[in-house]
């Protein structure tokens, strides 16, 4: 061979240009990595998603006769981290030429463009040609430290890619129906929420091979990944979301229940794990989503699809733009100086409050939660408590399916833990344990009262969003969307106040009993 073609894990894209032609003098290699299995503590159910694909990925390229290596962690045990299992090949290959496409990781990037291979291999780098926004514009677009707002961005991308637009006017008449998007799901909601399209891909093999090599991981798995690994599976999972999930998902998609045996995946599309591993491009789902609006007679609504398309066409790349803007001093920014350790009941889900125990447990059981349990559950518990936002980063960087650096961080860091100052959201997502009610029918059920502020009983959200207000009011007066909460707060006595604040502490002192 001459040419060595580096796959990495998130890069199964089967329409890169790379597979247009066949090269008998090109090596494809596939490698499962110790240094990807182990910088942070993944779900067992994410692990087994990526080397499943990225097996699948193979198999489907070695059939289109290209020539293909897969090295399974068996074989790259021996070698420190990808440059020295590189290094290697390519003198067994006797390699000139070495390609890889660009990572979207900082940390894998970083290792790519500081490799160094014997001076007489030449290196290329390949755009992955997935994202629909150019890497070379990001920088531009998004100047670091700066915020820019997601709304002006989407609407640039609308107009850039004719999405949504009839004669330069957004279809509709509206750029944004999110206030549509806001419902609650009521009992007979719930009991039409459809079943999930679920695969039972075999990963017995990954299983042991984990196990061989003491890869540590959370969260609990079966024998079957229930997740779409093949590009056949992604396609159906695409096809079922457009006929049974999309017709409601922008009205229910804030919406949280504990009363369904569907309540983990209600009315989401569950393709991130497809679109992060480049199985899906952005574009395929949104045409899809399109041409099922188009195709369904006015059942589907324009709120639905825009909520929808809005979230790929707009977030997905608006966070990719703060994530590469901002790199790599973004990952050390924690504004509001939070520095408790995360409580143990992250790990198991053993809490009393019924909404985190719901999206915990959800996540150990699926490696995944939907949007508003990420953000305004598990989230805004972190954010009212201070904690460390590197443990929070880590947390949800090892739980969920789809986590990979680039998207896990800005969320997190940025939307929901405000560590960035505001370059992502230009107010930290705080909120009581009203929100939590207004939204879902996890209270009815819990061990505290939501109605409560103070006593042993109350819910801990309520007294924590007034502390966490009160412990950040000079921050947060001078914003103008927060600046107005403030006047509840300062219609209370001293001592109510007082008595608000010491049941925040007590919790803050408890954490792990919550
Ligand atoms: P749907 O609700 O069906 O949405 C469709 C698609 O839109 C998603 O698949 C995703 O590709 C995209 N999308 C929606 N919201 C966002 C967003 N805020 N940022 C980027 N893309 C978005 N998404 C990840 O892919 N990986 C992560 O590690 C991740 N971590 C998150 C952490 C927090 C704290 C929060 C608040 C959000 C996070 N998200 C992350 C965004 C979002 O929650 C998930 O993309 C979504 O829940 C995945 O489920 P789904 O495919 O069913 O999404």
């Amino acid at each position: 061979y001459q040419t060595l073609r580096l796959i990495l894990g998130d890069q199964l894209n089967a329409s890169h240009t790379w597979y247009k032609e066949k090269d008998d003098s090109t090596l494809y290699v596939i490698a499962e990595l110790k240094q990807e299995t182990d910088y942070v503590r993944h779900h067992i159910q994410k692990v087994c998603a990526f080397f499943s694909a990225m097996a699948n990925f193979a198999n489907a390229l070695s059939q289109a006769e290209h020539h293909v290596l897969y090295l399974t962690l068996d074989y790259t045990q021996g070698y420190a981290d990808l440059p020295a299992l590189l290094n290697s090949l390519c003198g067994q290959y006797g390699i000139c030429h070495f390609e890889f496409q660009r990572p979207d990781e900082y940390r894998l990037y970083e290792q790519l463009h500081t490799l160094k291979l014997p001076s007489a291999i030449t290196i290329h780098e390949y755009d992955s040609e997935h994202f629909l926004l150019p890497y070379s514009e990001l920088m531009e677009q998004f100047p670091q430290g700066k915020h820019i707002l997601m709304e002006h961005f989407y609407r640039r991308m609308r107009k850039r890619f004719d999405i949504l637009m009839s004669d330069s006017k957004p279809v509709g008449g509206k750029w944004n129906f999110d206030k549509q998007n806001r419902n609650k799901l009521k009992p007979d909601d719930i009991a039409e929420i459809p079943a999930p399209l679920i695969f039972s891909n075999p990963i017995r093999d990954i299983r042991d091979r984990l196990e061989r090599h003491q890869v540590k991981t959370i969260g609990t798995t079966t024998d079957d990944l229930l997740w779409p690994v093949t590009r056949g599976q992604a396609i159906e999972q695409l096809a079922w979301f457009c006929r049974y999930g999309l017709p409601r998902f922008g009205q229910f998609q804030d919406a949280m229940t504990g009363k369904s045996d569907h309540q983990w995946s209600l009315y989401h599309s569950r393709l991130s794990f497809a679109l992060n591993s480049k199985i899906l491009h952005p574009m395929q789902v949104i045409q899809a989503a399109l041409d099922a609006w188009h195709d369904s007679d006015g059942e589907i609504d324009i709120a639905q699809v825009e909520g929808f398309i809005r979230q790929i066409l707009g977030w997905r790349e608006y966070i990719r733009g703060v994530y590469w803007g901002n790199m790599p001093y973004y990952q050390l920014q924690n504004e509001l100086g939070a520095n408790r350790p995360l409580p143990e009941f992250f790990w198991t889900g053993e809490t009393k409050m019924a909404c985190m125990k719901a999206a915990i447990n959800q996540s150990l059981n699926y490696a995944y939660a939907h949007h508003i349990q990420r953000l305004m559950v598990t989230g805004n518990f972190c954010l009212l408590t201070g904690i460390d936002p590197n443990e929070v980063d880590r947390w949800y960087l090892g739980i969920y399916i789809d986590a990979i650096e680039w998207v896990e961080m800005p969320n997190v860091r940025g939307m929901t833990q405000f560590a960035d100052g505001g370059i992502v959201a230009t107010k930290p997502y705080a909120a009581s344990g009203n929100y939590i009610n207004k939204m879902s029918d996890y209270c009815a059920g819990c061990h505290y009262n939501v109605k409560l502020k103070t006593e042993d009983n109350a819910c801990p959200l309520n007294s924590l969003y007034w502390h966490f207000l009160h412990t950040h009011e000079k921050r947060l007066t001078r914003n103008p969307r927060v600046g107005m909460i403030y006047r509840s707060w300062d219609q209370l006595t001293d001592e109510q106040q007082q008595k608000v604040l010491n049941r925040a502490r007590y919790c803050l002192d408890n954490l792990d009993e919550l």
